[in-house]
């Protein structure tokens, strides 16, 4: 398609009739509210021409039908906390808010899984499985304001992931209102299953592209009895990377391996109001152990120590709840510091991780903005938050793009690629048609135009407008 309708009288009446003329937001001082997520940059903000907030499968699905039928874009939007620029309406047209299906259908603790809709906050979800005795692993940073159907969309990541792997590994099946507007149920509360494509999979971390989740069959796990939190500090950061294939190859199997550099442990200790040891001069590992068993934990604890002394750490002692409000306050931490800012995603082999944090910090030092490192070490997943700061549009953007010209380079080279976790979004759209095999490229865009003929899902994000 060309070019999008505008949405008419007739379009907006419709969809007053599908959801409920309150939950169709039309007023400029309304739609102001969602012309961005997480993105700072004004230049990249898109105002929708409607905002509407279904409470079923079916109006999701009805809504979609008339989007193809007058031919508007449809924008997901859970949290709104993407950092790609993925819940923006880039080619206007309704924003789709999920926050009204927000409720939680069973939890089955002798199965072991939930049934949710997309709406519930990731909190709620992780909240409600506790109250029932049981674990639910999927702990993205954002966990307090972000949306499970906005976490199965992006397969998010977080602090957990080292041990229980991403979003996608938390979820037996999803139900799904594809573009066109037919429901589809995919995946099986089984522990395998070969039979036929597995769509569940392509839909998970597909951002919103090839239908909107509007139902989903979370797994459960045991609580593990025994936790602790560890703080690793060290005041050579390139020791502290170091630490971390040592860590991950002692058999420790960690449930959280996270690096801070000194410039974030600072921001954001400041934001946060905690002072620990080391402000500053460390960088901080934090790592986290579970176990069902008393001995293993504490034989598991000594090791740590030895470890982390044998390779550098200038201190080792056991953490409480403050570093990981330190550790979740790095974003805003540093966004207070600038109006606007950056945050890249770049994932390598966890063989690279040690040499891409300290090569690419180094390589960013000959830019004139402010960077700070984050990573999600023991994923191989790296954060840099990159701080315009008073630079002008035009000196932001040529630094910006020369050091992403030359980062990617290197994280292409060393085996990795543009995102662990955050997505693609609208934000590296041509970076991926760029770096990706070409090959990958084309079935994507098959797929997608096969399952949104019209490309009215959420247009502009992962493949380019057609
Ligand atoms: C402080 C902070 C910390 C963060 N920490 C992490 C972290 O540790 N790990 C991590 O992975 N990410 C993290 N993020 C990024 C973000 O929180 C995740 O990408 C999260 O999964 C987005 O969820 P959301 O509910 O906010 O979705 P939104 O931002 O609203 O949407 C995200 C994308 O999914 C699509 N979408 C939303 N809902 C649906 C649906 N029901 N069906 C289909 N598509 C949909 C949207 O169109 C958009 O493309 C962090 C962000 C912030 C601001």
């Amino acid at each position: 398609m060309e070019k999008y309708n505008p949405l008419t009288p007739e379009v907006i009446a419709e969809l007053k009739r599908i959801v409920g003329e309150k939950h169709v937001i039309t007023d400029p001082d309304g739609l102001d509210t969602y012309k961005t997520d997480q993105e700072t940059d004004p230049h990249l903000f898109h105002t929708p021409e409607a905002v509407v907030a279904p409470d079923s499968t079916a109006q999701v699905a009805a809504i979609m039908k008339l989007a193809n039928q007058y031919g508007f874009a449809v924008t997901p939007r859970s949290g709104g906390t993407s950092v790609s620029d993925g819940a923006i309406a880039v080619y206007g047209g309704v924003v789709m808010l999920m926050e009204r299906m927000n409720k939680i259908e069973k939890i089955d603790p002798d199965g072991m899984y939930m049934v949710v809709q997309a709406g519930v906050r990731t909190l709620d979800v992780q909240q409600a499985a506790r109250k029932e005795g049981m674990f639910y692993a999927g702990d993205p940073c954002s966990a307090d304001s972000c949306l499970i159907g906005g976490n199965l969309a992006t397969n998010a990541g977080g602090d957990k992931a080292v041990r229980y792997g991403t979003t996608r590994n938390q979820v037996h099946a999803i139900e799904v209102v594809l573009p066109t507007g037919e429901i589809a149920n995919l995946g099986a509360r089984t522990k395998k299953n070969t039979t036929g494509y597995c769509l569940d999979q392509l839909v998970l971390g597909s951002e919103g592209t090839l239908g909107i989740i509007t139902r989903a069959t979370l797994k459960l796990l045991p609580i593990a009895p025994y936790k602790s939190d560890v703080l690793l500090i060290f005041t050579d950061p390139r020791k502290a990377t170091s630490i971390v294939p040592v860590l991950l190859k002692a058999g420790l199997n960690p449930t959280s391996v996270e690096f801070m550099d000194n410039g974030f442990v600072r921001a954001s200790s400041d934001y946060s109001k905690i002072r620990l040891n080391h402000y500053e001069d460390g960088a901080y590992v934090i790592l986290t152990l579970e176990t069902y068993d008393e001995d293993e934990m504490d034989r598991k604890l000594v090791q740590v120590d030895e470890l982390a002394r044998q390779n550098g750490a200038v201190e080792v002692s056991m953490a409480d709840d403050r570093v990981w409000t330190i550790r979740k306050n790095c974003l805003e931490g540093t966004r207070i510091l600038s109006r606007v800012s950056t945050s890249d995603d770049f994932v390598v082999p966890l063989d690279q991780i040690a040499d891409t944090i300290m090569d690419l910090s180094t390589m960013a030092q000959a830019y004139p903005f402010r960077i700070f490192t984050l990573a999600h070490a023991g994923d191989g997943n790296l954060h840099f938050n990159i701080l315009k700061g008073d630079l002008s549009d035009e000196e932001w953007e040529n630094a910006l793009n020369s050091f992403h010209a030359k980062a990617y380079a290197y994280v292409y080279g060393h085996g990795g690629l543009l995102s662990g976790e955050h997505g693609i979004g609208a934000k590296k759209i041509h970076q991926l048609k760029t770096l990706t095999d070409p090959g990958q490229m084309l079935m994507m865009t098959t797929i997608k135009k096969a399952l949104d003929p019209l490309d009215v899902l959420n247009p502009g994000k992962v493949i380019e407008k057609y």
